[in-house]
């Protein structure tokens, strides 16, 4: 880091809607990259201050968070498990080929695929006297969250950003957008935070998915004490690209795709970036941007996962 910024010169031509932007976070380090590097140099530090020897985490079986974590935990010499939704596939590959690489150890959960068996892992862990750390789903807590909120105190070294009309970006467990909204407060931006919702079933029983971010944008705020409320309505989430729910390959996902590797030689992965940009292009075709917009495409990461979508990309 700082990872790249630029224009995608021959894409926004081809769209003729407003110039497109890209901040190449699929290029931050870690064994390949993506948005939970800037999540895990907070969330570790803290594991490091409370004396943990393990790290515990939970995602799908093609979690980029995972992946990820598993690789943080392996560079600072911690024991890594991670709980996974669904059953061991018969083909190891993507992300889950990484996990297995960096030597994280894997539980199988089953339907419970948000951690729901986390405590009864942490408490045999406790017994065999380990120190387990737990690191909550997608990394979304309040220093995952500073991550994302000194991320635009990154960008805005990079560019001009008082041109800048929107920042688009695939939004699913929250700390992503939650850091933005915080980090736009504290820089006094304009721009329009536009989370694109990847996962229909991300809001709680008793809370929306905008509700958890509005929340983790005051809790995050309070936590480095920087005066900063939010409100429902200051989350802007787009949920008009779950298509068939988390994970599903569908038109949109793969029309982006293709558009910008063949654009741009760029690589969006299937499940997020893919979706988020679908939704962008999509965005872009219905009108829904001036042609003087200057609108920021945050590449989150996650291609590794490309590698088990080959059945779905090439039908
Ligand atoms: C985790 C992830 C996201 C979503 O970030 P959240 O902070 O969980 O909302 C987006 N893109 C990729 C590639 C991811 O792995």
């Amino acid at each position: 880091m700082p990872t790249p910024v630029g224009i995608l010169e021959s894409f926004s031509e081809m769209l003729g809607g407003p110039e497109i932007w890209i901040k190449r976070d699929d290029l931050t380090g870690l064994a390949l990259g993506g948005n939970k590097t800037r999540k895990l140099e907070y969330i570790l530090c803290d594991a490091l201050a409370n004396a943990a020897d393990t790290i515990v985490t939970a995602g799908a079986v093609q979690s980029n968070h995972c992946r990820q974590t598993a690789a943080a935990a392996a560079q600072l010499g911690l024991e890594c498990h991670l709980v996974l939704g669904g059953n061991e596939p018969e083909n190891i590959s993507g992300n889950l080929l990484l996990d297995r690489m960096l030597g994280a150890k894997i539980h199988w959960a089953g339907s419970n695929r948000k951690g729901e068996d986390i405590p009864e892992i942490v408490s045999q862990l406790r017994q065999q006297g380990k120190n387990p750390y737990i690191v909550p789903y997608g990394g979304s807590n309040e220093f995952g969250a500073l991550g994302f909120a000194s991320a635009l105190f990154e960008l805005d070294q990079q560019m001009d950003t008082s041109k800048l009309s929107h920042i688009v970006f695939a939004s699913s467990s929250g700390g992503t957008q939650a850091g933005l909204m915080l980090g736009k407060a504290l820089l006094h931006k304009s721009y329009t935070i536009h989370g694109i919702n990847i996962d229909k079933d991300m809001s709680c029983k008793s809370k929306s998915f905008a509700q958890i971010i509005a929340d983790l944008a005051n809790s995050t705020s309070e936590k480095i004490q920087a005066g900063k409320r939010f409100e429902l309505n200051d989350v802007t989430l787009d949920s008009n690209y779950v298509g068939a729910g988390y994970g599903v390959v569908g038109d949109k996902e793969i029309e982006a795709i293709s558009m910008l590797a063949r654009q741009e030689g760029i690589l969006l992965d299937p499940v997020y970036t893919a979706r988020a940009m679908g939704g962008l292009i999509d965005m872009i075709k219905t009108g829904y941007f001036s042609k003087h917009d200057r609108v920021l495409f945050w590449h989150t990461g996650g291609a590794p996962s490309l590698f088990s979508y080959a059945r779905e990309l090439l039908s």
